[in-house]
């Protein structure tokens, strides 16, 4: 049978991963599709059942999907374990269907070469960013701050990961010079909300990374303003791509060419990359 793919979310019709998964397909010449599928909120049981029965070969799942969908999967790997989400989907060749987080490790490998021993500063504690701490945990980055609006949900991040502190905004922007690598995981920044900053970044230390995952705009405000240190800014797109790279990649056995994608997608979506 030939292979297919999908995409289940609500709502689904702007995702950019059916043309980034298409066109990894047709440059690596398998014959197969990738379809997106909007399911109703209450209709989540019986799509995961229509995928299963109709032999689908893998899917991504996303918002609001990615923790409901485990008690309906054959298994869990670890990387979905701790995190309580799922974002992909994998067939088995016995025919069972385990869920996956690529959303972490792709974010990670969008960072490029850091070293465990980096300080890491987190700003948020929302879905995104538990993905992403796990992931930092899982390989090996124990010095790790989590800064939330919401202090008790950093705590309980921490308390989870069993590594690392928990800061408020405030602590993290009156300590900022101790951290090598600043992660924006907020939605602050993203078209559709006001264009303000979750900390300011005066006391930035030389030569840090600052990575924002919201990639609408590709150039938030929040790296607008860390640009104007000089220092190296990286946006969200990187770990749209890689998580998709991870995900085509454990369903076909092959690596997709991510630095390509990442042109496309600028093209597709508009504005200056910010990435180099
Ligand atoms: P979420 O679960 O709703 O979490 C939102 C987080 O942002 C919480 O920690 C929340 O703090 C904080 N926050 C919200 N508004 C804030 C404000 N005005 N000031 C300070 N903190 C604020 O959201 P999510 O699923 O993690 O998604 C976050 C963003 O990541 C979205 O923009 C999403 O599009 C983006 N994203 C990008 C990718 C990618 O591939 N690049 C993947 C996933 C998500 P409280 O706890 O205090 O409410």
């Amino acid at each position: 049978m030939k292979k297919w793919f999908a995409v289940i979310g609500n709502p689904i019709s702007h995702s950019l991963s059916p043309n980034m998964h298409d066109a990894w397909l047709k440059q690596l010449n398998i014959d197969a599709s990738y379809i997106p599928i909007h399911v109703e909120q209450n209709h989540l049981k019986q799509a995961v059942e229509s995928l299963k029965l109709l032999g689908c070969s893998g899917w991504n799942v996303t918002v609001p999907f990615k923790e409901a969908i485990i008690p309906l999967l054959d298994e869990v790997d670890d990387s979905a374990k701790g995190i309580g989400a799922v974002n992909t989907v994998v067939k088995t060749g016995d025919n069972k269907y385990v869920g996956y987080n690529t959303d972490g490790l792709g974010f990670i490998e969008s960072l490029g070469y850091i070293l465990p021993e980096h300080n890491i500063l987190m700003i948020g504690a929302g879905g995104a960013a538990r993905g992403i701490a796990h992931a930092f945990e899982r390989l090996g980055f124990t010095n790790l701050s989590i800064a939330n609006r919401t202090l008790e949900k950093a705590i309980v991040l921490v308390d989870e990961l069993q590594t690392g502190q928990a800061l408020t905004l405030e602590e993290a922007e009156n300590d900022l010079n101790k951290f090598d690598i600043i992660v924006q995981t907020t939605p602050l920044g993203m078209k559709s909300s006001e264009a303000s900053l979750p900390i300011q970044l005066n006391r930035i230390k030389e030569n840090a990374i600052v990575a924002d995952i919201v990639y609408n705009p590709l150039v938030t405000p929040f790296l607008e303003e860390a640009k104007k240190y000089n220092v190296r800014t990286i946006n969200g797109l990187g770990m749209l791509v890689h998580q998709g790279a991870l995900a085509f990649s454990y369903w076909n056995g092959l690596k997709p060419d991510t630095d390509g994608m990442i042109q496309q997608l600028i093209e597709q979506i508009g504005g200056n990359y910010v990435n180099r």
